[in-house]
């Protein structure tokens, strides 16, 4: 058996219980799997977890990572015996790290000084300013959120904890790429940012469930339903050729992406890691990308329930990809399972032709399989719904990578390519400053500059 080193495992000690009711959270549903529980993960399990977890590692190092719903609403004491469970388990010499994905609105003084004393990486879950974090960002009463989250956020700030933010992109931020990374870098202070497409896919008899119409569109069908919450509907699970209203859409997404990049390109290249950008870079260079959605096969990221059962991908916690409980069945032999090795590997053997002969594969692998739902142009399914958004970000990035690229390999720092930048933006300012109204516009756009840059205001 091909055991690896060391694997990704989210936890949920609180399973889909959460404090909040954003309408996109396709995990409140997940309490169907468990009816009558009280989504607590029990102090027995709390301890053979973690001694697994250490265990199951070759490693020098292990991540403790939780999630959920929401992990702090375990209480602070949960965490403060995990951590001692870990000292009690590891091994001499080897290194545990822990990082907690959180909505950030139970934090106060203690908690941060608790992240700050065990060097926690917390994520916060944030949508961008206000208005678009409170679109779906809502508590059970329906209320907004950005205050509460934003409080929480500056415990974590006055205490100097490492913290990142994972923004969802979704109907109501993902034309609003630049306003989104400034308030991110600007008003939390996030050094490090991640962004998560929103795609819902609903299928025909959730939409006749919910007696709305359907619009045909691009390339997946889009469900105008005024969709809620996901927790009064039956488990969700990843099917479905069709996408809710709120999902954004893989034009969006491209455009996002090339939105922040050419923002971050210019002056936050070594300041601000973008995650896209790192996984990015890494591909161009030859190097694992770290994380499983642009990987060639994944399969090692996979997620634990409050009561130790165990599936493929935090994203497949539905019956058809429970793994097993790591109370009756070792937690290695769960991960290591001929199952979970098919579940890695039918993410490259499951490819389209398509996604075979493409030119950006190196970089895309075809994205995550739950986002595989669309047809290729020559009618072969499973294309991901991502598609005409990752060719836009991959060829927009494409030249720079390629520098990035040539720069490490100098052993100089990508950062370089931001005096790239700057001469070539003088250039065009220049040229932008002595072109005549009707002349082709110096950007190359084959528009006049007068219909171009040279409309005032640009
Ligand atoms: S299914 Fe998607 S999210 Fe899950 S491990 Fe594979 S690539 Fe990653
Ligand atoms: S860009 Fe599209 S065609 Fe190319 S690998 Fe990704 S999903 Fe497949």
């Amino acid at each position: 058996m091909n055991t690896p080193p060391a694997f990704h495992l989210l936890a949920k000690p609180t399973g889909a219980a959460c404090n909040l009711d954003c309408s996109y959270c396709f995990f409140l549903s997940k309490e169907m799997l468990y009816p009558g529980s009280r989504f607590r993960m029990a102090d027995e399990l709390l301890e053979s977890y973690i001694r697994q977890l250490i265990e199951a590692h070759r490693a020098p190092e292990v991540m403790i990572a939780w999630q959920g719903g929401e992990p702090a609403l375990m209480g602070l004491d949960f965490f403060r015996r995990s951590v001692a469970y870990a000292e009690k388990h590891r091994r001499p010499g080897m290194r545990v790290t822990y990082t907690i994905q959180t909505n950030g609105t139970l934090l106060d003084d203690e908690w941060a000084a608790f992240f700050k004393e065990h060097q926690f990486l917390v994520g916060i879950s944030i949508d961008g300013p206000r208005a678009m974090h409170d679109a779906y960002r809502v508590d059970k009463g329906g209320q907004p959120t950005f205050d509460r989250v934003l409080r929480g956020l500056g415990f974590l700030r006055q205490h100097g904890v490492d913290y990142n933010t994972l923004t969802t992109l979704h109907h109501a931020n993902a034309d609003h790429p630049v306003e989104v990374y400034r308030f991110l870098r600007d008003e939390c202070g996030s050094n490090y940012q991640q962004y998560i497409p929103i795609i819902e896919r609903v299928d025909e008899e959730d939409i006749a469930r919910a007696g709305v119409p359907v619009r045909e569109a691009s390339p997946a069908p889009v469900s105008t339903a005024p969709w809620s919450s996901w927790r009064d509907r039956p488990l969700y699970t990843q099917e479905g050729t069709y996408v809710t209203d709120r999902s954004v859409t893989a034009a969006q997404f491209g455009r996002f992406l090339n939105g922040v990049y050419d923002e971050w390109v210019r002056r936050d290249i070594g300041r601000v890691y973008v995650q896209m950008f790192d996984v990015a870079l890494a591909n161009w260079h030859g190097e694992p990308s770290g994380l499983c959605v642009h990987s060639k096969t994944c399969g090692l990221a996979l997620a634990m329930e409050h009561n130790g059962d165990m599936y493929s991908c935090d994203h497949f916690v539905e019956p058809r990809y429970y793994l097993g409980n790591i109370q009756e069945t070792p937690m290695i032999e769960l991960v290591t399972s001929p199952a979970q090795r098919r579940f890695g590997e039918d993410k490259f053997d499951s490819l389209p032709r398509h996604c075979r002969t493409c030119e950006v594969r190196f970089a895309c692998h075809g994205g995550c399989p739950k986002d595989r739902f669309i047809t290729t142009p020559d009618g072969e399914p499973g294309l991901n719904y991502l598609c005409e958004g990752y060719k836009l970000f991959f060829h927009h990035i494409d030249r720079d990578m390629r520098i990035m690229s040539n720069l490490l390999r100098q052993g100089r720092a990508p950062a370089e390519l931001m005096q790239v930048y700057a001469a070539e933006d003088a250039r065009s300012q220049a040229a932008f400053a002595t072109a005549g109204r009707n002349d082709p516009c110096p950007c190359g756009s084959g528009k006049k500059f007068k219909h171009c840059h040279g409309r005032s205001g640009i």
